[in-house]
């Protein structure tokens, strides 16, 4: 029996999960809401995926571009197991009321905050405490990148403090900004080393600032080290860490132009980079401090999560079971 998928908020996050949950064998795409007649709502028609009001005040909009839907997010939670809430961010607290009245369970985002959500998740740091679970949070893109590469070196973690340079806006947001600045967070520590420690239970302290690219993220990362560790461990444990992958300046990858070219030679769907990328040559020890520089694709890394997490709620595999299948599914290399 195939679990049984709806996807409320078919935007960046919800169209990767949609086409995620389509490569799936032991899940089924039920439908997806729009709240408008646009061009993604008229692509998912195309692709042969039911599209449902987000509400019945949508529905006008609809009617008057003669596009049929196949009902409100009403009749979708009546025909799915689970639900992966991609609104924007704060959304999903207020749908949760929603869910619980159709017994539905529901994978929420990063933009929600952690008390929405039983646990917060990311696959290969906490899969097993999302086991069975009714309500699970997906991290942000920012969280699930620092999770992959702390988690996989956690036991020598003293103390981490990492600066996030993130990206202003996603390619097709022509709202956000800023176009010619850098615009500090002013909250320092930034809110992201509390996200982290919502997963693992480590000492981190993050700041962040936000630049005119769309294309990813960088982080900057230190780390005090409480037991010796060597510039070749490191590396030999990232080459080892799923969905973390290693990228040489020396062969081409300056920034993350080159990043995001790679993964279009790959013919990736919307060229996600599900992996986080990280420099090898960036990767350096000095005494009992280990320093590296990561990129994440915001758009996509939190993609294979959502499956994961998925199964996990359902106890439809253990946790590499499912880690392997979700990789095989969207061609991630490792
Ligand atoms: P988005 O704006 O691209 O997509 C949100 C979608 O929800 C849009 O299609 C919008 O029309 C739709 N929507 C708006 N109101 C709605 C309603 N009432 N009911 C149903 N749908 C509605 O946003 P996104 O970037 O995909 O973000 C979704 C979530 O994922 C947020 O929690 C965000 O923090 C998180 N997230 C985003 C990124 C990223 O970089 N884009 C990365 C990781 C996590």
């Amino acid at each position: 029996m195939k679990v049984k998928v709806g996807i409320n908020g078919y935007g960046t996050i919800g169209k990767r999960v949609a086409y995620a949950v389509s490569k799936q064998d032991d899940m089924k795409l039920t439908g997806v809401t729009k709240t408008k007649p646009d061009f993604e709502a008229y692509r998912a028609g195309e692709l042969g995926i039911p599209v449902y009001a987000a509400s019945e005040e949508f529905l006008p909009r609809f009617e008057k571009a003669g596009f049929e839907v196949a009902g409100t997010l009403e009749d979708l939670l009546e025909k799915v197991d689970v639900i992966v809430d991609a609104t924007p961010g704060g959304m999903g607290a207020r749908n949760k009321e929603l869910y619980e009245a159709h017994g539905v369970k529901a994978v929420f985002q990063g933009g929600e905050k952690a008390s929405v959500a039983e646990v917060s998740f990311v696959a290969q740091a906490n899969y097993e405490s999302a086991l069975g679970k009714d309500y699970v949070r997906v991290v942000s893109c920012n969280t699930t990148g620092l999770t992959r590469t702390l988690n996989a070196i956690k036991d020598y973690i003293d103390y981490v403090y990492a600066v996030m340079i993130r990206r202003a806006a996603d390619p097709n947001d022509i709202r956000r900004g800023p176009v010619n600045a850098i615009k500090p967070s002013v909250e320092v520590p930034s809110h992201h080393g509390p996200d982290v420690q919502t997963i693992l239970p480590i000492n981190i302290e993050t700041s962040a600032f936000i630049v005119p690219t769309t294309l990813m993220h960088v982080h900057s990362v230190m780390v005090e080290l409480r037991k010796p560790l060597t510039r070749e461990d490191v590396i030999d444990i990232f080459e080892d860490t799923t969905r973390v992958l290693l990228f040489e300046e020396g062969r081409g990858f300056s920034s993350t132009a080159q990043l995001i070219e790679f993964a279009r030679d790959l013919h990736r769907e919307w060229n996600n980079l599900y992996e986080i990328a990280v420099w090898k040559e960036s990767i350096n020890v000095r005494g009992k401090r280990l320093f590296y520089i990561q990129a994440v694709h915001q758009e996509s890394d939190v993609v294979p999560e959502n499956i994961d997490a998925i199964r996990a709620m359902f106890e439809l595999a253990d946790k590499w079971g499912s880690i392997r299948k979700t990789n095989k599914s969207l061609g991630i290399l490792k």
